[in-house]
Parts: structure tokens; C-alpha cells; sequence
């Protein structure tokens, strides 16, 4: 069987540590070589971001650029239409086979909620589900039945990773950062410094593409 490989989606209006961070940690703790980042079309549920889909590729680019183990997919931003995970998913499944052991990255915040997402219920047929933990989010589901289908599918080895193409639920052992891009962009609009939240590549690339001003 091939090596564990991982996604991780977002908007990333900015990138920023509380993104890069866990998921470095979360990478050495699993055994992840590479972690593909892949920006979101207008997300359904949420507002439109305040980047073009341009820009925030140009972040991640500053990001990725002395990170060696992330690369950007920007399949979802070739489409005009919204970006399910479940249908990215099934194109990556045909693409590296039924064999392929594949991971999704979410934060904690994300697994709340995902009863909410397109045909939630396929996910794990399609990959495991890597979890980081985002401080400020409960650590239990919001209702009995989501508690339970945690627990029947939660990994308790890393090693149950490699050793199926889907299925498993890994809470990372990650650690914490209370950051936003919500945050982020705030503080831009307030004229207020951000060097402790984000990589000093990209304040420069939003001092220069004049983001998140006024
Ligand atoms: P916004 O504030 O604009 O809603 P965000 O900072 O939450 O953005 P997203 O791009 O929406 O970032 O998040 C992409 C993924 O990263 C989601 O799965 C989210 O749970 C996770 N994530 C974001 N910030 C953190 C954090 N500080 N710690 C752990 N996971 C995070």
C-alpha cells in the first residue's frame, strides 16, 4: 500500500500559523510526507472571502515556499461552482486509486459541524478524517448520534492510517493557537500588527497587494 498522503482545505483569507503550525505537528505524528493545501471556491456557507481566489493562491505560495512537505492543489478554484469536499474527494479517489491511503485535515471547529456538509455521511467512505484541536471548541459532539459515529470510527494507533485507504477519525494531539483569518483581517482593518499570527512573507505580500485595508 502507498504512503498515508493528506489534504487540507480552507479558505485560507489569510494562511496563517494556527493553519501551518498543527499541521506540521500533526504531519510528524502520523507519518505525513506531503500535505496538499487546497483553497476553497466560495464556500457555501459562508461569506465570500475579501482575497481574490488569485491572492490567497499567492499566500499559500509564500507559505509553502521554505515549508517543504506542503503543495497547492487549485483544482476547487477552476470551478464556478461551490466547493463540496465529498466530490473533490471522489476525483482524488479515481485519480490515485482505491488503494491509496488518504487523509482530509480539518480543525476542530470543522468536525462540529460537519453534519452540515454536502453528503457528510460519504466522507469516510473516501478518506480518514485528521482532526487538530483549535482551542475555544468543545472536544464533544453536539449530539448523542455524532458522539457515537465518532467513536465507532475513531483511530486509536496512527498506524490504522496506513494500513486502510479510509474509514478513521485521528484526533491529533496538536498544538494550540488562537488565531483566525477572522482575527487577521480585523487587526489589518484597525491598523494593528499581526507578525505574531502569520509568516513575515505574507504580511509583506498583503503590505504589497494592499489587503485587508481600511
Ligand atoms: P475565518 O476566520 O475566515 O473563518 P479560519 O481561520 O477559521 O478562517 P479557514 O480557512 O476557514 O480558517 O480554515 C480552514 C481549516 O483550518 C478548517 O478546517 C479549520 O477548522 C482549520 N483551522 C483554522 N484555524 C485553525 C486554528 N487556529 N487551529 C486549528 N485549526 C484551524
Amino acid at each position: 500500500m502507498s504512503k498515508l498522503y493528506a489534504l487540507f482545505g480552507g479558505t485560507f483569507d489569510p494562511i496563517h500559523f494556527g493553519h501551518l503550525r498543527p499541521v506540521e505537528a500533526l504531519a510528524q505524528q502520523v507519518g505525513l510526507k506531503k500535505v496538499t493545501l487546497l483553497p476553497n471556491n466560495v464556500p457555501p456557507h459562508r461569506p465570500q472571502p475579501e482575497a481574490s481566489a488569485r491572492q490567497r493562491v499567492e499566500m499559500l505560495r509564500c507559505a509553502i515556499a521554505t515549508r517543504p512537505l506542503f503543495d497547492i492543489d487549485t483544482r476547487e478554484l477552476e470551478r464556478d461552482t461551490p466547493s463540496w469536499t465529498v466530490a473533490t474527494l471522489e476525483a482524488l479517489r479515481a485519480e490515485r486509486g482505491a488503494e491509496q491511503p488518504l487523509g482530509f485535515i480539518i480543525g476542530q471547529d470543522s468536525l462540529l459541524t460537519l453534519a452540515k456538509w454536502h453528503r457528510w455521511q460519504d466522507l469516510l467512505s473516501l478518506c480518514h478524517l485528521l482532526v487538530c484541536q483549535r482551542p475555544g471548541y468543545a472536544t464533544q459532539m453536539e449530539t448523542s448520534e455524532m458522539q457515537q459515529w465518532l467513536d465507532a470510527h475513531r483511530a486509536q494507533h496512527a498506524e490504522q492510517l496506513h494500513h486502510a485507504p479510509a474509514g478513521r477519525i485521528w484526533l491529533a494531539d496538536t498544538p494550540l493557537f488562537d488565531i483566525s483569518a477572522t482575527e487577521i483581517r480585523q487587526r489589518r482593518h484597525l491598523g494593528q500588527s499581526c507578525t505574531d499570527l502569520l509568516p513575515d512573507a505574507i504580511i509583506d505580500y498583503i503590505d504589497r497587494a494592499g489587503l485587508y485595508r481600511g
